[in-house]
């Protein structure tokens, strides 16, 4: 039988639809939650994340704000165009766009974003909550994934999780969330020996490996929930790490690509921000 579908178009509407009804609030006590994205550069990928981000943005009643800067950019005017957003009040959350240009260095800049306005959940503070499990901001992609993967109803309690990929943003931070909810985790990578004999033992299988149908159907066990993280783009169309059509008929349930984890990213990002915003109002 072929797999549900977990459709991320379907429970981002979902997560918007929250978000809204929380910023109505806030806006009722005087506050709008505002997101501030910093896009250096005129990466064409990037300038597609920053307007949906801000179409998000206007959906949910937030305010959006966009700060352009050079690809010539230095390390100090980065920095200080983040100081500036730290003070801003009207600013509860701050997202510097990856990549920058190789010339400016990500990690000092996305340390100086004050953690309880870092939205992405990149900052050290926060990724160090998530690793001892206390309350911090989750990274957006790896909670929206755990999300969907909640979303089957499915008791995940013990059960085995596979996740290819080890990136700070989403191997790691996946891996995480997994073992927060009981399950036995493996991370997988590219040094990874007898991948598919890790991978056919998950009953919760994560892709976030970047290569186009990379987890074929007999490296999935049956039922599994597989869920594909991958942005790809072959002969112009956007596909994910996982073959789609062959995987769906021996999975229990699998996300789309796209119409799937992307959305959610996005979703979760507002969720975030929301959080932050609602942080200041209880201060
Ligand atoms: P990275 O390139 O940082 O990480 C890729 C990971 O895949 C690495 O850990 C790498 O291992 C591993 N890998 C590469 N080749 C193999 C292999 N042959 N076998 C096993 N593991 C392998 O990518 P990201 O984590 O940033 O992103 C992964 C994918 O997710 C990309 O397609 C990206 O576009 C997408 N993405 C999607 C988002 C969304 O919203 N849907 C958000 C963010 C990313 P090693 O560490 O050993 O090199």
């Amino acid at each position: 039988m072929a797999a549900k579908i977990l459709d991320g178009k379907v429970l981002s509407a979902e997560i918007r639809e929250e978000v809204r009804k929380r910023v109505e609030k806030m806006k009722a006590c005087g506050v709008t939650p505002g997101l501030a994205v910093i896009l250096v550069g005129d990466d064409p990928a990037s300038e597609i994340y920053v307007r949906n981000k801000g179409k998000g943005c206007e959906e949910t009643g937030m305010l959006s704000r966009t700060i352009r800067m050079e690809s010539s950019t230095t390390q100090e005017q980065l920095e200080a165009a983040i100081q500036q957003l730290n003070e801003d009040p009207a600013i509860h959350g701050i997202l510097v766009q990856l990549p920058l240009p190789g010339h400016l260095d990500e990690n000092a800049a996305l340390a100086k974003i004050l953690p309880e306005k870092d939205v992405d959940g990149f900052h050290l503070v926060n990724a160090g909550h998530l690793m001892t499990g206390t309350e911090g901001v989750l990274p957006c992609t790896p909670k929206g994934a755990l999300y969907m993967i909640k979303s089957t109803g499915e008791t995940l309690s013990g059960r085995e999780a596979v996740v290819i990929g080890r990136s700070n943003i989403v191997g790691k931070p996946m891996a995480m969330l997994l073992l927060q909810e009981n399950c036995t985790v493996t991370v997988c990578h590219s040094r990874t020996k007898d991948l598919a004999e890790h991978t056919r033992r998950a009953d919760i299988l994560v892709a976030a490996v970047g290569k186009a149908g990379f987890v074929t159907a007999d490296m999935v066990k049956p039922g599994a929930i597989v869920i594909d993280v991958g942005i790809n783009r072959v002969d112009g169309k956007v596909c994910g790490d996982v073959d789609f059509e062959k995987v769906r008929e021996k999975a229990g349930w699998i996300t789309p690509v796209p119409g799937g984890v992307g959305k959610m990213t996005i979703a979760m990002l507002l969720s975030n921000t929301a959080d932050a915003a609602e942080r200041t109002l209880e201060r």
